[in-house]
């Protein structure tokens, strides 16, 4: 397929995001920390929270397309910091505040905020969005995933959720027994197994599986058709099948276990003095949050 150059001084420009209309009618949002595999901060959840926006306002928009540059889609969430920007550097989306606190009550607040608010937020942005998915998507990753209404795959897609083996029940947008089932959802947790795109293609969670090297081509093809249908009809569409999903419970039920999950980190912080089980990270891993902790504690005195 032919594309545009993003030539165009009217589009976005973003450190961590890059934004493009490679075809007419379609914003792609890609992801662009390969060095970091697409490891989401703060930096870049607003950034792409920023992005949408944008396609989201733009009445020559009708698809947005979310991709990630370099091997891998995305590594999950980005727990090492974000350069020494705070909570007042970025323009939050919700009113809980108390996001500098310590104790439960300051993760409680960060998280509700930049993951279960903000991932609920993009899933219920009115216009069809399609996740370009290659290499290995991770725990938050998959939260990025899942808030997309298409999943297009590269065959050598993989998805994981290991958050169990963190001492915590799941990634924050518990989305697991939509996506793939119940009894699939169970076992995929309790063993934090991967699960392949065609694996996850016949449970549901993904439409479709192509070759890697075919996935930007057959994803753009795909948006392009969806953008030639009427925008209003696209919303409304979106707009009912995800009401469908929000009577059967979901999001009753995704608040119900968020609390869940912040009890887990509650329970990790009395039991190790960090927000997770220390047999589930890396050494590494256990000192930036060790880190974070204690920078936190600073900030509130
Ligand atoms: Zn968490």
């Amino acid at each position: 397929m032919e594309q545009t150059t993003a030539g165009n001084a009217e589009l976005p420009v973003f450190e961590q995001v890059r934004y493009d209309e490679p075809i007419p009618n379609v914003a792609r949002v890609t992801m662009a920390r390969p060095d970091a595999r697409n490891a989401q901060g703060l930096q870049m959840t607003y950034e792409l929270n920023a992005a949408f926006d944008h396609a989201a306002q733009d009445d020559n928009i009708k698809v947005i397309i979310l991709a990630g540059d370099g091997p891998h889609f995305s590594a999950g969430h980005d727990l090492g910091g974000d350069r020494g920007k705070t909570w007042r550097d970025f323009p939050v989306i919700g009113t809980w505040g108390g996001f500098d606190l310590g104790g439960a009550e300051g993760r409680y607040a960060r998280e509700k905020e930049i993951y279960l608010e903000m991932t609920e937020r993009w899933r219920n942005l009115p216009k069809p969005m399609i996740a370009q998915v290659q290499g290995k998507c991770i725990a938050g990753g998959l939260m990025l995933a899942w808030c997309c209404d298409l999943i297009v795959a590269g065959r050598d897609a993989q998805f994981r959720d290991p958050t169990l083996e963190m001492g915590v029940c799941g990634a924050e947008f518990f989305m697991h027994p939509w996506e793939i089932g119940v009894r699939q959802a169970k076992e995929w947790l309790f063993t934090s197994d991967w699960l392949s795109a065609d694996d996850a293609k016949a449970l549901g969670m993904v439409n479709r599986v192509v070759p890697e090297e075919e996935l930007e081509e057959f994803t753009l093809n795909l948006a392009a058709q969806i953008a030639r249908k009427p925008a209003f009809a696209l919303k409304a569409t979106k707009e009912a099948i995800n009401h469908v999903q929000d009577v059967q419970g979901r999001r009753n039920a995704m608040m119900h276990v968020f609390s869940l999950h912040q009890l887990c980190h509650a329970n990790n912080q009395m039991q190790w003095q960090l927000p997770v089980h220390p047999n589930g990270v890396s050494p590494a891993f256990r000192e930036s949050l060790k880190k974070r902790d204690e920078a936190a504690k600073k900030q509130t005195g």
